[in-house]
């Protein structure tokens, strides 16, 4: 079998063309979705996601706000400017840019964000009304992925699902929403043993390990969909997933490539959460 693959570019471009016809009319009402980003130090690769994030806005007819702050800003000052944001009525969504300083504890950061405008889904609040099925902001990689489904026409309810990975960005929330959506979900990670056991059960399989190749043909069913999150650079420096595409491709029956796979979802569901806290805002 040679699978057919989900191309998540085009998937995206799509989503982002409905969105921009949704901020039009959000626009036709006086409101304009404003997104803060929050940028602590120099990381190369957190300012280029975080200039990916402001094109998007632009791009979308959306306000973008980037503040950046330098390494050794004090955990006091961060979070007087999160606050700041919270009580700004122009800014709908608010993110900082994760991997931020040692020196400042991060669950404090995200926890000092309003759930309203927790446009990351990062908040406990969140995760908790996730978990229990309710309205909120969806994790964006995660969501990215369960869209990235729909659109493909896979079924979900009753198939067996297995997350490699168990982060708090992607893995366990996109194990939660697979259940929400009645998979039976197995989550595999660094001290599963006889990993292979557990995947080749997989009707879907979810990558989000961060090495290179680590997913092969072994590791698979016939047919299965195979969803790669990984983001790698391999030897020669070329970016890569975390599955070994050529092979896998040969027996998976849908597979996501790296790039242009799940990777331009995620931005895309920023930016579906900007709208739609920006849409919340008029009826509160
Ligand atoms: P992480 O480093 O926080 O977690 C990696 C997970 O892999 C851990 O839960 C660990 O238990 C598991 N793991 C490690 N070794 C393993 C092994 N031998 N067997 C089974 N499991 C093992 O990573 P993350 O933040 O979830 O990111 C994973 C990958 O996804 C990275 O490449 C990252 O760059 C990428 N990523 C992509 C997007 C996107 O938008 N496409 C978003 C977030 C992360």
């Amino acid at each position: 079998m040679t699978a057919k693959i989900i191309n998540g570019k085009d998937i995206a471009a799509k989503k982002r063309i409905a969105i921009a016809v949704e901020v039009k009319k959000l626009k036709s009402k006086g409101v304009t979705p404003g997104l803060a980003v929050i940028l602590v130090g120099n990381n190369h690769a957190s300012l280029t996601y975080v200039k990916s994030k402001e094109k998007a806005c632009r791009e979308l007819g959306m306000n973008s706000l980037l503040i950046e702050m330098p390494e050794e800003v004090s955990e006091e000052e961060l979070l007087s400017k999160i606050e700041e944001l919270n009580g700004d009525t122009k800014i709908h969504g608010i993110l900082v840019q994760l991997p931020i300083p040692k020196h400042i504890d991060e669950k404090k950061v995200i926890e000092s964000i309003s759930p309203l405008k927790d446009v990351d889904g990062f908040h406990p609040i969140n995760i908790g009304r996730m978990m229990t099925g309710q309205n909120t902001f969806l994790p964006c990689t995660p969501y990215g992925i369960m869209v990235l489904l729909e659109e493909s026409g896979i079924s979900i309810a009753g198939k067996n699902v297995v997350v490699v990975g168990r982060s708090n960005i992607v893995g366990k929330p996109v194990g939660q929403l697979f259940l929400n959506q009645h998979a039976t979900v197995t989550y595999c990670h660094s001290k599963t043993r006889d990993l292979k056991l557990h995947t080749n059960q997989a009707d879907i399989l979810v990558a989000a390990v961060g090495i290179p190749n680590f997913i092969t043909a072994e590791h698979i069913k016939e047919g299965a969909v195979v969803i790669d999150v990984g983001i790698n650079r391999n030897e020669a420096g070329k970016l890569c997933g975390d599955v070994a595409f050529d092979e896998v491709s040969e027996k998976a029956g849908y597979i996501t490539p790296v790039p242009k796979g799940v990777g331009p979802m995620t931005i895309t569901m920023l930016m579906y959460n900007t709208l739609k806290s920006a849409n919340e805002s008029i009826d509160r």
